[in-house]
């Protein structure tokens, strides 16, 4: 069997790890050609943990935003580009979704923190490097080693085995892997990253993470600076984990691979900070424990460092010599219809020294830009369907496009042209026949505003960095002010505010929408009998069997003391009544123990149905009270419905 139809059987099998729920939907959204701004921001209101994610990852220094946002709009989408927008909330769902399994010997946390570390550390160095943009590097570092939580979901038994056999020797691990199962994690995370869409650029360079040697390019052009930056990531996220000995150790190593990237030891040294910062901050985030790790070095250290680093001898496998950027090889994307005049400027520009790909139309190259994301396009003007400047003007609408040189190439000499290329987002042009020595001498001046751009984001990050600190602080207080501080649900604000959303919605799409009013029934005897502090953490074991008993959909919300609302969308009330039963008779079922106290606790529930007469939600909430108050009437432990009005 082949490795494609291996990889083919894996996913037959459906045990691969995929984004559920509000993700999934969010990423069938993005795809969608025309989708409105707003209904995704819609869609993702569903989750405010993907919302607060999303934010930091707009507040990203590599926007250049100088205030922070702290809500999501449309203009906050646009920043983020809606591409990277869906590898975000398809790398988060990943992260939420298997904070834990059942493979025996794998831990999922572990595995999620070095991936929260890959993640950062690879963005750092997008940042740094700027060989793609960091947000991309980003997830594609957190989804890097996935093959592992695939392998572990398939194998759930043996892949804990095989790990423990490996000893945390990497390169047993890959061969173990491949004896056993056919395919190492690598293939298959590439492979997956390839299944969801995200670029070859980037899937490619994962395949080669763990053995950058093996990719067999010997040249320095951006493909294999990339393979690098996230072999660098991966051993990076060594620090995080390295005991306090151990830790210079690791570094040591580091240094020649960074050089190779063209940084020094000082750049090196605070990237390895920022990251362990930045690393924190997201598994707090995203929920998942790490060790406590200081900063790196102190003052001291730092300073050995970089002597070592300094009288370090560059073994001979890293003996890549990276000239200055300005000469540095460039990704360069041709389009043109004409292939005589691509061939004759590809031949140029690859005896340049340049990587080349080409493209024949307009649209064939927005799908090479998207796909190689080179750093400098030449295009030519006069095409048939798609033009030039048509490709030009959609190009700087979107976030990889703005930062492309792009080069318009045109036979016509009439200064007019030249000025609307130039109006339309062209950085040059060129006039045709192409001439060889001006071809090089414009792409020169490319590639060096290519480079100072790099600088100016660089500066821009530090200023972004600050007011990042700020953000979260913001987000965390807003989603505070949304939930209940004992019990952790959202709140009485929140649940008016949602409700009145979910409202909306269900006019719009014509869907239903019921509510579930729970209330415990004699709650004060609790607090009689045993004490505040013992119903406040019945309060706390009631809201969680309410939580486990909502469906996915359903929003769970304290709106009082003893009181709740359930928001069922999509539900009418035979179905909403059944939903309150159950839960009724789980409360009623299992005494909730508090302190080895057994406290038989039930509920009353008041069902209501959004009618087609209603005015507001407030008249929904006013027929469920009612409902709920006639439960208690008759006896309470009962679900009472509201008719129909
Ligand atoms: P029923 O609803 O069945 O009529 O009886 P009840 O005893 O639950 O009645 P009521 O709704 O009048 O009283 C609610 C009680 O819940 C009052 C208060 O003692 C208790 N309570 C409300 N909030 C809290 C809280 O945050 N912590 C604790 N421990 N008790 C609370
Ligand atoms: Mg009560
Ligand atoms: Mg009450």
């Amino acid at each position: 069997m082949t490795y494609n139809e291996k990889y083919i059987e894996l996913k037959a099998s459906g045990s691969l790890p995929s984004p559920k729920g509000t993700a999934m939907k969010l990423i069938e959204l993005c795809q969608q050609s025309n989708v409105a701004l707003p209904e995704i921001i819609h869609a993702m209101q569903a989750d405010p943990g993907l919302v607060g994610r999303v934010l930091k990852m707009a507040n990203s220094p590599v926007y250049g935003r100088l205030r922070p946002v702290v809500s999501l709009s449309p203009d906050v989408l646009m920043t983020i580009g809606i591409q990277s927008l869906r590898q975000v909330v398809l790398a988060f769902s990943l992260v939420s979704a298997h904070r834990s399994g059942q493979a025996q010997g794998f831990d999922y946390q572990g595995f999620w923190s070095r991936s929260i570390a890959i993640g950062v550390a690879s963005e750092l160095l997008g940042a740094e490097v700027r060989v793609a943009p960091p947000i991309e590097m980003f997830t594609c570092g957190l989804l890097s080693q996935i093959g592992k939580l695939a392998l572990a979901a398939i194998h759930r038994e043996e892949y804990g085995k095989v790990l423990a056999e490996a000893g945390g020797d990497p390169d047993r691990v890959l061969t173990l892997e491949e004896e056993r199962f056919g395919l190492n994690h690598a293939e298959i995370s590439a492979a997956m990253m390839a299944d969801w869409g995200i670029p070859k650029f980037f899937n490619e360079a994962v395949l080669y993470q763990e053995l950058p040697g093996m990719a067999g390019f010997s040249d320095t052009s951006r493909r294999v600076r990339l393979i690098w930056c996230f072999h660098l990531a991966w051993r990076l996220a060594d620090l995080c984990f390295a005991g306090d000995k151990d830790r210079s150790a690791v570094m040591d190593k580091l240094f020649p691979i960074a050089r190779k990237l063209d940084l020094d030891a000082e750049m090196l040294i605070s990237l390895v900070n920022q990251m362990i910062i930045e690393w924190k901050e997201w598994s707090a985030l995203l929920e998942i424990q790490v060790p406590d790790v200081a900063a790196f070095p102190d003052a001291q250290q730092d300073a050995q460092f970089r002597s070592d680093m300094d009288n370090m001898v560059v073994t001979s496998e890293f003996k890549v010599n990276l000239e200055s950027e300005a000469h540095a090889p460039m990704d360069i994307l041709i389009v043109d219809n004409d292939p005589v005049a691509v061939e004759l400027l590809k031949t140029i520009l690859v005896t340049a020294g340049h990587q080349v790909h080409t493209a024949s139309g307009g649209r064939d190259a927005l799908r090479m830009v998207l796909e190689h994301q080179p750093q400098i396009m030449i295009t030519d003007w006069m095409m048939p369907g798609f033009d030039g400047l048509q490709l030009v003007r959609t190009l700087r609408e979107t976030e990889i496009g703005r930062y492309l040189y792009i080069m318009v190439l045109t036979a016509l000499s009439d200064k007019e042209k030249m000025v609307e290329a130039l109006n339309a987002g062209a950085d040059d042009y060129l006039v045709k026949p192409i001439d060889r020595a001006e071809l090089l001498a414009h792409l020169k001046a490319g590639m060096r505003i290519v480079s100072v751009q790099r600088e100016v984001i660089k500066e821009c990050d530090l200023l972004r960095r600050n007011a990042l600190q700020l953000t979260i602080a913001n987000q965390r207080a807003e989603e505070a002010a949304l939930t209940d501080a004992l019990t952790g649900l959202y709140n009485r604000r929140y649940a008016m505010d949602r409700l009145a959303r979910e409202w909306v919605a269900s006019e719009r799409n014509r869907r239903p929408l019921s509510i579930l009013l729970v209330d415990i029934d004699h709650f004060k005897r609790v607090n009689d009998n045993y004490g505040h502090n013992i119903g406040d953490i019945a309060l706390k074991r009631l809201a969680e069997m309410l939580s486990e008993h909502s469906r996915r959909p359903d929003i769970a919300c304290r709106i009082g003391g003893e009181e709740f609302i359930i928001l069922v969308p999509e539900t009418a009330l035979p179905g909403a009544i059944r939903q309150a039963e159950r839960l009724r008779e789980a409360f009623e079922g299992k005494p909730i123990n508090v302190e080895g106290i057994d406290l038989p606790l039930t509920v009353s529930v008041g069902v209501a149905q959004k009618c087609a007469g209603m005015a507001s939600p407030e008249e929904l909430l006013k027929i469920a009270d009612e409902a709920l108050y006639q439960a208690k009437r008759e006896g309470r432990n009962r679900v009472i419905a509201a008719p129909a009005q």
